[in-house]
């Protein structure tokens, strides 16, 4: 995925990632009534029909997305959003 240069949305298909694979996720710790979320780097273990099964330092977690090393964090895709302009989108 690149960012657009209009509205710095991202624009394009996340690359496709397979077990064996780095991929980025998100940790989400939970205290109280507030939610705590990291980006970290595991190894994808396994391809799950409601998830992924991601191994980082030797725990495994579940995550509900994940990401290609060279592709944008689930978080800076959730913060940042995608191409809503559609400058790129007319361009491609
Ligand atoms: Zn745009």
């Amino acid at each position: 995925m690149k960012r657009c240069d209009v509205c710095k949305g991202y624009v394009g298909k996340p690359r496709e990632v397979k077990v064996g694979d780095n991929v980025g996720f998100v940790i989400e710790r939970r205290k109280n009534n507030s939610v705590k979320m990291s980006a970290r780097t595991g190894k994808l273990m396994l391809i799950k029909a409601d998830g992924f099964s991601v191994i980082y330092r030797g725990t495994v977690y579940h995550a509900g997305s994940v990401s290609h090393p060279e592709d944008p964090s689930p978080i800076s895709l959730a913060l940042t959003g995608k191409c809503s302009c559609g400058t790129e989108n007319a361009q491609a």
